[in-house]
This record gives C-alpha cells, sequence and structure tokens, in this order.
C-alpha cells in the first residue's frame, strides 16, 4: 500500500491545490492531505475552516477518482508528520521557477532529517499554474471575480469574509 503526504496551509484550497491532489491519486493508494496549523503565515482562515473546505473537495474527488483521501491536520515537523501517517512519499506542487529554490531546500533538509521519505513534485494543468492562494485572497478582498480559481464553497467563504 503506498501512502503519500500532501502537505500544505491550503488558506485557502483552491483548483489548482485540487488539480495536484487529483494527479496525485494515480500516484498512491491512499493521500493523506497535511493542512498545516501554519501560526507563523497568520492564515485567514483558521485551520476548522481550512480542513473542512479541503475536506469538501477531497470528498468530490473521492467519488470520482475511487482512491483514499485522508485530511489531517498537522503542527509537528513535516518529516514527522510523514512518519505519522505512514508515508513514505512527500508529494508536492510546483508553480513558478520562484517556488523551486525553498522547494530544494526542504527536500535537502528533510532527506537530511529522514533519507527514506521521496519528495515528488508535480505541476498542474497549464491553465492552473498561476494560481495561488495569497494572490486568490488578493483578488477577492480587492472585489475581484475568484469563481474561476477556487471551489464555489470557498468563493462564497471568501465573499463571507470580505463582506
Ligand atoms: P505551503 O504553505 O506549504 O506553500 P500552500 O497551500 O501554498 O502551502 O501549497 C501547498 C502545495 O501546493 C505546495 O506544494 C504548492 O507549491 C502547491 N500548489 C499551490 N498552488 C499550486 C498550483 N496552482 N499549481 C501547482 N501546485 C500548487
Amino acid at each position: 500500500m503506498r501512502i503519500g503526504l500532501y502537505p500544505g496551509t491550503f488558506d485557502p484550497v483552491t483548483l489548482g491545490h485540487t488539480d495536484i491532489i487529483q494527479r496525485a491519486m494515480a500516484l498512491v493508494d491512499r493521500l493523506v492531505v497535511g493542512v498545516a496549523i501554519n501560526r507563523d503565515k497568520g492564515p485567514l482562515f483558521d485551520l476548522d475552516a481550512r480542513v473542512a473546505m479541503v475536506r469538501a473537495e477531497c470528498d468530490l474527488i473521492q467519488a470520482r477518482t475511487g482512491g483514499e483521501i485522508v485530511v489531517h491536520p498537522f503542527e509537528n515537523l513535516l518529516i514527522d508528520c510523514a512518519r505519522d501517517v505512514n508515508a513514505t512519499l512527500i508529494l508536492r506542487g510546483l508553480r513558478a521557477v520562484a517556488d523551486f529554490e525553498y522547494e530544494f531546500q526542504m527536500v535537502g533538509m528533510n532527506r537530511l532529517l529522514d533519507a527514506s521519505v521521496e519528495t515528488v513534485f508535480m505541476m498542474a494543468d497549464a491553465r492552473r499554474q498561476a494560481i495561488a492562494s495569497k494572490l486568490v485572497k488578493e483578488i477577492a478582498r480587492l472585489g475581484g471575480d475568484v469563481s474561476g480559481f477556487v471551489p464555489p464553497m470557498v468563493v462564497e467563504a471568501l465573499a463571507a469574509k470580505y463582506r
């Protein structure tokens, strides 16, 4: 049984994230979507709200793909979270070159902490590569239309936040 961990802040979940989750289902038998508490980042949505939105989207993907998806909030080290859920793969999405530097360091450090966990990078469909939670929040805050970037439930949640 191949278990993969897809970690992130998901503040909020976007169509970029769901694209990666759907792709990941072809690589693993069980996907654990790790929702980081990430107090440092000062998330717009609290953990419960982020988890609820991720879970709703994962239920839809699970029904479509037939694979198993578990949503798992975590606060500890990523590599420890991977061990906790028995994941042998960490899955990350890559967008622009700007992501690369940070991800490169993370893989290096995580490998020093535990060489048995492999990190795999995926790219979203071209139309979803530019989507970033940070920009979605900015657009929503300024009253722009985010319906092409996030699921309908998240459109509603953003509208309620910025009303
Ligand atoms: P983090 O705080 O770990 O960067 P995010 O929620 O921003 O959390 O992202 C989680 C993962 O999803 C990261 O690997 C990120 O690169 C990836 N990701 C986010 N948006 C996209 C996208 N549009 N295309 C591909 N990967 C993405």
